[in-house]
């Protein structure tokens, strides 16, 4: 075996946290893809779980229901940021897991601490076992406790008015009203277990505030070129990624 191909070489992982509809899923996949990285949107866990649970008849405030039906729960998802796909056994829930009514019973199963365990572990694992050079991850407690030490670890926010309008726009035939209500309260719910709102230590907040998508895919890689550049934990290069 050459020199260059005997270590098994650590991907570039970039964390990224933020509240919804700050634009962290769009903008993380448009960076990944920019960069030649993978992407995981591990929110997308806590939806495919929240539907199986439900397909099932549980009711997602019994958490030893929920957690007894994680045994079952066979759970993959593509990480390639062109063709983000979510399977639960044969099901493709990529759709169903975005619905209203998903998004309303998530925070019950994401408050869950056996559910935070047994998902972490699995996000874990696609970090550490990517084949691309690097992997962006985003969710609400990636730069703190799925991957406290990654290299580049981002919080992106919004106001809040931008960002229950940036919701309302892609949720067609939904009131502007509800889904900001939605929004909120999901929020409310969520901060109750993991602070996303503000940046831990090290992590660089970027506000797409006044950004449009493109100003903020670039802010979002700016930071992930100097965190490469300051060569913490940066990955050998496998050629090809220009960061
Ligand atoms: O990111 P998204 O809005 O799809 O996340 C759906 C839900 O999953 C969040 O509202 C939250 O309850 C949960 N979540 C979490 N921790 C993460 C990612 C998502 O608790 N890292």
């Amino acid at each position: 075996m050459s020199p260059e191909h005997n270590a098994s070489p650590v991907p570039f992982v970039v964390a990224v946290d933020g509240p919804a509809g700050s634009g962290k899923s769009s903008v993380s996949k448009a960076a990944a893809a920019k960069l030649g990285f993978a992407f995981l949107d591990t929110g997308a866990a806590y939806r495919a779980l929240t539907w199986f649970a439900t397909q099932r008849g549980i009711d997602v405030a019994e958490a030893d229901a929920v957690v007894a039906s994680i045994a079952d729960f066979d759970y993959r998802i593509d990480t390639e940021p062109g063709r983000l796909r979510v399977f639960v056994g044969e099901t493709d829930v990529t759709t169903e897991i975005r619905n209203p009514e998903v998004s309303a019973r998530v925070s019950a199963v994401a408050r869950i601490p056996e559910v935070r365990l047994r998902l972490n572990e699995l996000f874990r694992g696609i970090l550490s076992g990517t084949d691309h050079d690097g992997i962006v991850a985003e969710g609400r407690d990636i730069t703190t406790v799925v991957a406290p030490e990654a290299p580049a670890r981002i919080l992106l926010t919004a106001s809040p008015e931008v960002r229950a309008a940036r919701r309302a726009g892609e949720l067609d035939g939904h009131s502007a009203a509800d889904v900001a209500a939605q929004l909120h309260a999901r929020d409310r719910a969520d901060l109750q277990v993991v602070d996303f709102m503000s940046a831990a230590e090290g992590v660089t907040t970027v506000d797409s505030t006044d950004l449009n998508f493109d100003e903020t895919v670039d802010a979002v890689i700016d930071v992930i070129k100097s965190a490469r550049a300051s060569g913490t934990g940066a990955a050998p290069s496998r050629g090809g990624t220009d960061v």
